[in-house]
């Protein structure tokens, strides 16, 4: 008689890990009604906010089904959705890439103080950011390091947000080099501080960045 234990293992291994979601039983990493969920917070134009000083490249909405699976990804530490999403996120790209965009791109992820990084023991941004290059082909950069912690910007006023992030960054043993075009890489998008607090450390070096992609953005105009 086999060992019920070893024979279950066994199974195992040739068996999906069910939905982070909902538990039932997964497809990719999502069951199909979750993902159909998720899909449908997809923005239709994710280029709507290429515009301005920073231009924001955005997949989704920060709502619904996006928020409580980003909330999977980064506290219950599920790190198979961050390779998905960077998945989805280069396929967006590729297909509604911002023109103008002629040079080959280095991908930055925004980087976590190290005390978080230790503690959750990734970095969400990079785990999107590797999934974005294993499509797209672009090479990713970890020189952009994180100082100190930095406090929940909700309810800062906008001089207090931008003091909070001010010498948040620096560029450790980096690679990037005059001329470079960066695109940074954030899980989500809410006032913009942080990252252009990161985008103005990679620039000082006279480094192009061009924008930041994102999985989900708060903004709604
Ligand atoms: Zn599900």
């Amino acid at each position: 008689m086999i060992w019920q234990p070893l024979l279950d293992r066994a199974l195992n291994l040739f068996l999906k890990p069910n939905c982070p979601m909902c538990d039932r039983t997964a497809q990719a990493v999502f069951c199909k009604y979750c993902q159909r969920q998720i899909q449908d917070c997809q923005l239709l134009q994710p280029d709507r906010y290429w515009q301005g000083d920073l231009p924001l490249f955005a997949w989704g909405k920060y709502e619904g089904s996006i928020k409580q699976s980003i909330g999977k990804l980064k506290y219950d530490g599920n790190r198979s959705i961050g390779n998905l999403y960077g998945e989805w996120l280069a396929t967006s790209w590729q297909k509604s890439k911002p023109s103008g965009l002629t040079t080959k791109l280095i991908v930055v992820p925004i980087p976590l103080y190290s005390d978080k990084l230790i503690s959750r023991g990734f970095n969400q941004a990079e785990l999107i950011a590797r999934g974005f290059c294993q499509v797209t082909g672009a090479r990713l950069d970890l020189s952009l390091q994180r100082n100190r912690s930095t406090v929940a910007q909700f309810g800062l006023s906008k001089s207090a947000r931008q003091e909070n992030v001010t010498g948040a960054f620096t560029l450790v043993n980096s690679r990037l080099k005059a001329g470079d075009t960066v695109l940074l890489i954030d899980d989500i998008y809410t006032t913009g501080a942080t990252v252009r607090s990161a985008a103005a450390v990679i620039r000082s070096i006279g480094v192009n960045v061009c924008g930041v992609a994102v999985i989900a953005t708060g903004r709604d105009r």
